[in-house]
């Protein structure tokens, strides 16, 4: 999608990816290779004007290695640093001024323990390093769950904290841009829905009051602006019952939760990415449609049969207006994979999700 947003722009990318014929490789000239492979990064780097990431799970030593030798890398290596540990992430926001819950280091099993009768239960503890779509993450419900909490995450040596449970009303994301110079500008605030940990659905704008919104994007803003170096960055937050908010995470590149851009704003989350690091203007974050849902389409099994549902799924949205499908090219149906998503927009939040409410209902082959 980023490859795809530069070719009008002139903008042309390489990608560095494992596996061969990667769905980057639809619109970019892909080198297989891995990007946690130091070797492979510094190598791929000395063809690019400048290095970017859309995955923040990548060595980071190589990139100091290549931005300390001149090579242009966007966002920095210190702010890749940063979020790629969920905890060090934490501390930072907290440094900065931004809202968060409280949370703990848990080195040992005294720490723990400390931090679970600080916080009660049910205790949330996380991985600090290589988490997505809720892989990282255990719930203890009682103080007989944390000893299987930590077996589930890998043990202590992985590198665990913990948070206190948020009793959120919403979950909320909101996608930042920050430019070379340090201005940011913020999208529309998003209403995302997870199962099972991963994002299904986003509606835009969101159903919040404007003093909400109006909150949720300084906040974001905020935490943004703190990092160096230029990119998008997508926000993700708590809104409480009382109306304040709370970040969860951010994350240093294109985010799910602005999919939706590409149809629904004035510039996409790819495109002010790719303005961004090459320190061009930003571009216009606005809603250019009343409003937009986007769905992910996640295999809902493995092989054939599920293939066919998420055929289905494609097909009932080529016939429904403001519906756009994007298909991903991955090599295998897996059960939870995010295969491709959907974009619906209309004049307004409400109509966009009839829409997709009556594609999903023709796709499963309901009439009514
Ligand atoms: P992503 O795929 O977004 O990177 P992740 O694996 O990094 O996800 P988190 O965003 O930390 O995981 O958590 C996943 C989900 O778990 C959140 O979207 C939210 O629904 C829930 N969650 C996370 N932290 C808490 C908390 N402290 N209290 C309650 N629920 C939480
Ligand atoms: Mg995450
Ligand atoms: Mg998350």
């Amino acid at each position: 999608m980023l490859a795809i947003a530069g070719a009008p722009m002139g903008v042309r990318l390489k990608a560095l990816d494992p596996t061969e014929r990667a769905p980057a490789s639809i619109a970019a000239t892909q080198v297989v290779g891995s990007f946690r492979d130091k070797a492979a990064v510094k190598a791929f780097a000395e063809t690019c004007d400048v290095v970017t990431v859309e995955i923040e799970h990548i060595d980071v030593e190589a990139l100091r290695e290549l931005s300390a030798a001149g090579v242009d890398v966007q966002p920095t290596p210190e702010t890749l640093a940063t979020i790629q540990d969920k905890y060090a992430q934490k501390v930072h926001f907290t440094n900065a001024g931004v809202p968060l819950g409280p949370y703990a280091d848990c080195p040992n099993e005294a720490a723990l323990q400390s931090a679970a009768s600080e916080f009660g239960f049910p205790l949330m503890l996380k991985s600090k390093r290589l988490a997505y779509d809720g892989r990282g993450n255990a719930v203890a419900k009682t103080a007989a769950d944390l000893a299987d909490a930590v077996a589930k995450l890998g043990g202590f040596e992985q590198g665990l904290y913990c948070e206190k449970w948020v009793p959120f009303e919403k979950e909320l994301a909101v996608m930042v841009v920050r430019a070379k110079n340090g201005e940011t500008r913020a999208y529309p605030v998003v209403e995302t829905v997870h199962e099972n940990n991963i994002c299904d659905t986003t509606t835009t704008p969101a159903p919040i009051p404007n003093k909400v919104a109006e909150a949720v994007q300084a906040a974001a803003k905020r935490a943004i602006g703190s990092f160096t170096g230029a990119g998008i960055f997508g926000v993700e937050l708590f809104l409480l019952k009382d109306g304040s908010i709370l970040l969860n995470e951010c994350a240093p590149r294109p985010h799910n939760s602005g999919h939706y851009t590409i149809e629904g704003c004035a510039c996409s989350q790819y495109e002010n990415h790719l303005r961004a690091i090459l320190g061009w203007p930003l571009g216009d974050t606005s809603l250019k449609v009343g409003g937009a849902v986007m769905k992910n389409i996640l295999g809902d099994g493995d092989g054939d049969e599920a293939m066919g549902r998420a055929h289905r799924l494609m097909g009932a949205a080529l016939a429904t207006p403001g519906a756009s499908i994007h298909w991903y090219e991955k090599p295998d149906m897996k059960l939870a994979r995010k295969m491709g998503h959907l974009t619906v927009v209309g004049p307004s939040a409400a109509v966009a999700t009839e829409r997709l409410d009556t594609l999903l209902r023709a796709a499963s082959g309901d009439k009514t």
